[in-house]
């Protein structure tokens, strides 16, 4: 009787999922094993938000799996050591895990490579299960990956993609191999209020109903704050309760203007997982760097945390702020203008701001926030790392009629756009009405620190 294991990583469902079928396929048994790993803690992934998140992830993953007469097998340790255990006591021949591409995850994997060929087991790794297109699948001629977003996704896009594969109907698993209790969500202290519910259920509805409902209009309204009309499928693709692949497949069989764009948004994933796959450092180091001596003074500290309080008094900052912490999410206009604030006008570390979107992103990875943030600094893969976005612009164009401020910064709930996007040129009794803070800093003043220390004047 052959047995395998089925490690599962940030791959949290059973649609679409290549390592659990490829052990059905050759196994009569497989032993669904996750592993609560304190040295991923230890990595920057111990969020209250995402502990939480995972809670539901797993708990809805074991029960998918009860349902098709399995479970899941929960340990608590380092995840080589736990695995070998589990290879031991189910006394199986093999283990089947989804590639990961940071840093931690390779040297993981060769890690468990290592002691499970010690002692017979074989480990099989499959690709393009947490992204659509596996990185290194498409590099330009003489370089490992892309560095610019356009020619990739021209590239990309061509790719090949599975069809997504079915869920299994049956996941037998041996009786005798014992699982600690699944975490639940009400341990987790300091979640969020508004965070979203985690798992493979809730993803597919949300999936399902935002394709058929809001896709055709994502590309004219993607960028509406208050409108909020993008998938929220974030959380859902970083922990793999959704497959990347099957994402990408059923919106482009929707087709239209809209599904493209969101493809279009989906393979940004999948770049910002090349690069990181080419280049590991550039999770803490300068992608490009620019020579900046970024401000660290006390009053820059005293910044910062205005920022992080969203108290900066430019609301349209502090109401992105304040949506991070209330939900443990934030729209991607509201993440670019709140990290261009920090780095641009505030002239912060983006490392700085990076720590504090993953001390609260529910979504918040290395990959994608790291890489976003040294976008948006002009550290990164930008092709103009100069641009600065002004945030009073953006919030007359992106929250016209000021309802996103109004919903995130109460104190302003009584004023109308364009007031509400700049109240301190409120006067006299208007101004005094709020209490709301003056800006830390002046637009122009802000730009000219910053182009003074890039070089740029
Ligand atoms: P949609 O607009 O519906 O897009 C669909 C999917 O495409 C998203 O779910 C996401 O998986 C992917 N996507 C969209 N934009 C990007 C992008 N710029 N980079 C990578 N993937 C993208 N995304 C994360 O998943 N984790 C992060 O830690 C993260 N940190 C960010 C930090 C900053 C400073 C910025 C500017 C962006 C960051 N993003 C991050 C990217 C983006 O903001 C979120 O993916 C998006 O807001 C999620 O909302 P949605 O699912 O409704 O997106």
């Amino acid at each position: 009787m052959t047995i395998s294991v089925v490690l599962f990583t940030s791959d949290l469902r059973v649609h679409d999922h290549p390592p659990l079928r490829a052990a059905l396929e050759g196994a009569h048994e497989v032993v669904p094993l996750f592993v609560r790993d304190p040295a991923v803690d230890r990595a920057g992934f111990a969020a209250p938000n995402r502990l939480a998140f995972l809670a539901d992830c797993l708990t809805d993953l074991d029960q998918a799996l009860k349902a098709r007469g399995g479970r899941l097998v929960v340990r608590t340790g380092d995840t080589v050591g736990e695995v070998c255990a589990v290879v031991r006591q189910a006394q199986a021949d093999e283990v089947h895990m989804a590639a990961g591409h940071t840093a931690f995850a390779v040297s993981r994997e060769a890690r468990l490579r290592e002691a499970l060929e010690a002692g017979g087991c074989r480990l099989y790794v499959h690709d393009a299960v947490g992204t659509a297109v596996p990185p290194g699948d498409v590099a330009p001629q003489g370089s490992d990956h892309f560095a610019v977003f356009t020619p990739y996704f021209r590239r990309w896009v061509d790719q090949p993609l599975r069809k997504p594969f079915a869920a299994p109907r049956a996941v037998p698993v041996p009786p005798t191999v014992p699982s600690e209790e699944l975490p639940a969500r009400s341990a987790v202290q300091g979640v969020s209020e508004g965070l979203a519910a985690g798992g493979e259920s809730e993803g597919r509805r949300r999936l399902g109903s935002w394709l058929s409902r809001h896709a055709d209009r994502y590309k004219e309204r993607h960028d509406d704050l208050a409108g909020d009309a993008t998938s929220r499928l974030s959380p859902y693709l970083h922990f793999g309760a959704v497959s990347p692949v099957e994402v990408v497949q059923r919106a482009r069989a929707r087709g239209g203007a809209g599904a493209d764009a969101f493809v279009r948004q989906l393979c940004w994933r999948d770049f910002h997982h090349q690069v990181l796959a080419a280049r590991p450092e550039t999770s803490v180091e300068d992608y490009r760097p620019r020579g900046d001596r970024w401000r660290r003074d006390d009053d820059a500290r005293k910044d910062l945390q205005a920022w992080r309080e969203g108290r900066t008094g430019y609301p349209i900052v502090d109401a992105a702020m304040r949506q991070l912490a209330h939900e443990g999410w934030m729209h991607n206009r509201g993440r670019l203008i709140a990290a261009s604030f920090l780095t641009k006008t505030l002239y912060i570390d983006w490392r700085e701001g990076a720590r504090h979107f993953l001390s609260l992103l529910v979504d918040g990875d290395v990959v994608n926030n790291q890489l976003n943030w040294q976008w948006v600094a002009g550290t990164g893969t930008d092709t103009r790392p100069q641009r600065v976005l002004n945030p009073v612009r953006q919030a007359r164009r992106y929250d016209p009629e000021g309802s996103y401020v109004r919903r995130w910064v109460p104190e302003l709930a009584g004023l109308a756009a364009p007031d509400v996007h700049e109240p301190w040129r409120l006067t006299g009794p208007d101004r005094a009405a709020y209490d709301y803070p003056e800006p830390l800093v002046t637009l122009t003043d802000g730009l000219a620190r910053f182009r003074h220390a890039r070089g740029a004047d």
